[in-house]
């Protein structure tokens, strides 16, 4: 499927480089209407430039004459530029940018350019807010998880947490690669949004589509597609490159809005696109909560992490950071 976003720059930039061609037009007929000795010598040059052309084409050997007749009437013309203080720039379109000329085209690639609003315009729509400028991966503090062991876990916290931490940075930094969505389970404030954000970050810095979206609002989007025709939410819950969902098992599911649930899921497995789920549930929580087709897809194509410790929120509010 052809990404809108690409489409939509590309128009963008298309009418911002026939602007620019338009407003060099308009400048260069001022300045000819200002200057007339100026227009009259781009007059004079053209013509002495077909004439030459012609005489070209009856065989004559106009060369040394040609140039040296051209190079007097463009110091003449470089002159008046001069005494009016203008320069040939002036007379050249203003592209937004001087690299691709507002092609987004550069050494047969995307240009810089083209590809920084791609960013913009996946960071507008993924519901993720730059501002979140703290939550990265460098920032993530392995301090606030325990390091002795607790319950029945094979490891401790801290060690979880780390973990955890390494298998999400591979799944951003590798995530053409990588074969398995992500499930991260867990109770509150044990970092499953705050790594859910640095992934999305990660991918949406790198030129990736991807919607952040609570499971509230995913199943609400969904019932409301049910009378919206052109199911615009639907397609892009298919189509994005990555599609978080945070929070499953928060909302009431109907049986309509599981069964799209469940044929996003199938899509998105298809065509090899990924999605990264936290919950507070456990996996087995799913079956009853969603049917058997939506379990198994999460039990075999997810890799699960476990998310446990003390509260983080709680910590630092005890802590007086909050
Ligand atoms: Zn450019």
């Amino acid at each position: 499927m052809a990404n809108p976003i690409y489409a939509a720059i590309r128009q963008e930039l298309e009418q911002k480089r026939r602007e620019a061609q338009r407003a060099a037009k308009q400048r260069k007929s001022e300045i000819y209407a200002k200057i007339p000795a100026l227009s009259e010598l781009d007059r004079e040059m053209s013509l002495k430039a077909a004439e030459y052309s012609m005489r070209i084409i009856n065989g004559e050997d106009v060369d040394n004459e040609m140039k040296e007749a051209l190079a007097k009437l463009s110091e003449r013309k470089k002159a008046c530029l001069l005494e009016h203080g203008l320069t040939g720039a002036d007379f050249e379109p203003h592209y937004s940018c001087p690299v691709c000329h507002d092609t987004g085209v550069a050494d047969g690639g995307y240009c810089s350019c083209f590809k920084a609003r791609v960013i913009e315009e996946n960071f507008n729509s993924s519901n993720i807010g730059k501002t979140l400028d703290y939550q990265s991966f460098d920032s993530f503090d392995l301090n606030f998880y325990p390091d002795e062991k607790t319950d029945n876990y094979p490891c401790t916290p801290r060690e979880n947490m780390k973990r955890n931490l390494a298998v999400c940075q591979t799944f951003a930094d590798k995530f053409d690669f990588v074969k398995k969505s992500l499930l991260l389970i867990g109770g509150t404030g044990l970092g499953k949004t705050f790594l859910s954000t640095c992934v999305a970050k990660r991918l949406l810095m790198s030129g990736k589509s991807v919607i952040y979206i609570s499971a509230v609002d995913f199943f609400k989007r969904i019932e409301k597609s049910r009378f919206d025709a052109s199911d615009s939410d639907i397609r892009m819950f298919e189509s994005c490159d990555l599609l978080i969902i945070d929070d499953l098992g928060t909302e009431a599911p109907s049986v309509y809005t599981t069964a799209v649930f469940s044929d996003i899921l199938d899509k998105r497995w298809r065509c090899g696109k990924k999605l990264m789920i936290s919950s507070n549930n456990r996996l087995t929580d799913f079956e009853r909560l969603y049917g058997e087709r939506v379990f198994s897809r999460l039990a075999g194509g997810f890799e699960c992490l476990l998310f446990y410790g003390r509260d983080i929120r709680v910590q630092k509010f005890m802590n007086g950071d909050s």
